[in-house]
């Protein structure tokens, strides 16, 4: 079932006003982006346009938002230090940030003491990694709080923390990085045509956000409020006035990267067909039918597990609650801590008799179910997505 909105919200991405709401996302208990599980109750809609999916900003959003943020502890589960991402081919995990240096450096010609300012900046973990790649950049950063003023000072070529306006910033940067900022932000499109005043005509912006084509665990965030694909990240540059640079989804497991410079003058972008609806609703009935099938199984289960304990692992435990008796994961930092409570076990050391569910893409989940069951511990990945 789906309900036309009344007037006043418009499209993030497009900007139309025909917003439809998908209501059975109503009652997916939700996560934050920092891992915390958070109660159902959200509001997620699609664009009949152009097909975005993002969540319906109205007040009661605005009260969750501030209350995340009030208390936001990014990575806080290893001390501030990114997640690595495994990767087949390097030499072992590498910080998320290291990656995207490898692939701008690649990607774009930039003056040796090029002026790079990190929009939504965290704790600064990319800022470091740019500070070691390239030591005569001169870095800054951009944040809602101060907290990291402290570390980033530490930082030899580190300029300047900027927590004013974007308006009040009087400066010109030959690089601004949004990662894993734009998909927060209350009106993306507005920052973007904000930035090319600071980037000017021979700036560029680069834009890392999570790929909602690949993992439908992103809906389930409730302070993501644009859900990108490859097509809408284009689409919503182009209409805040960027010419697409660059556009793809192979830098990192699901996620989408972006470039974009600034266009003197340009045409609307033509609509492009989308799925939009079906597909939203497809990967909505997907997360419920997790939901509920994993309740089911915890229910009858001696010992029921879940893999993971970053997002997706943290959302199903909160759906799941009081039957979920412990975590699984490989990564060491994890590993005989606690998380919501509960015992972080290494793959190895699960107890016989014991059900795992994995909560993550049903290719991914299916990988991780044939390389760790074994005699006694049983694997549940999620089925396929209906679409
Ligand atoms: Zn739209």
């Amino acid at each position: 079932m789906t309900l036309v909105l009344s007037s006043g919200n418009s499209c993030q991405v497009c900007g139309s006003e025909r917003l439809r709401e998908l209501v059975s996302f109503r009652e997916l208990p939700r996560v934050t982006s920092d891992a915390r599980p958070w109660p159902a109750g959200g509001r997620l809609a699609c664009c009949e346009e152009c097909g975005a999916a993002q969540k319906i900003v109205d007040d009661a959003w605005r009260a969750e938002i501030a209350q995340i943020y009030r208390n936001y502890e990014l990575y806080h589960q290893s001390q501030g230090d990114e997640q690595p991402i495994f990767s087949g081919q390097s030499t072992g995990p590498q910080p998320r940030s290291a990656l995207i240096i490898d692939y701008l450096d690649g990607a774009l010609t930039l003056r040796e003491d090029a002026r790079v300012l990190d929009f939504g900046c965290g704790t600064g973990s990319a800022l470091k990694t740019f500070s070691g790649r390239h030591p005569r950049w001169r870095l800054y950063g951009a944040e809602i709080r101060d907290d990291a003023r402290e570390r980033l000072v530490q930082l030899p070529n580190f300029v300047e923390l900027y927590t004013c306006d974007l308006d009040a910033i009087d400066a010109r940067f030959d690089l601004v990085t949004l990662i894993h900022s734009l998909e927060h932000l209350i009106s993306p499109v507005d920052t973007l045509i904000e930035l090319r005043r600071l980037i000017g005509d021979d700036g560029r912006v680069f834009v890392q956000v999570p790929d909602c084509a690949i993992t439908p665990f992103d809906f389930v965030i409730v302070d993501h409020l644009t859900h990108f694909t490859v097509e809408s990240l284009r689409r919503l540059g182009e209409r805040a006035g960027y010419e697409t640079v660059a556009a793809h989804d192979a830098l990192l497991p699901k996620e989408l990267s972006w470039i974009g410079k600034a266009v003197a003058s340009r045409d609307r972008p033509a609509a492009t067909p989308h799925k939009g609806m079906d597909e939203i609703r497809a990967q909505v009935d997907w997360l419920n039918a997790q939901v509920r099938n994993s309740r089911e199984l915890a229910r009858s289960s001696a010992n029921f597990g879940i893999f993971g304990t970053s997002i997706s692992g943290t959302w199903l435990a909160g759906a799941v609650d009081e039957e979920v008796d412990f975590f699984v994961d490989e990564d060491p930092r994890r590993i005989g801590r606690e998380h919501m409570g509960r015992p972080v076990i290494a793959p190895d050391n699960v107890a016989e008799n014991s059900d795992v569910f994995v909560p993550l893409i049903p290719k991914v989940a299916a990988a991780v179910k044939s390389r760790l069951a074994r005699q006694g511990v049983r694997y549940h990945a999620p089925a396929e997505i209906v679409r």
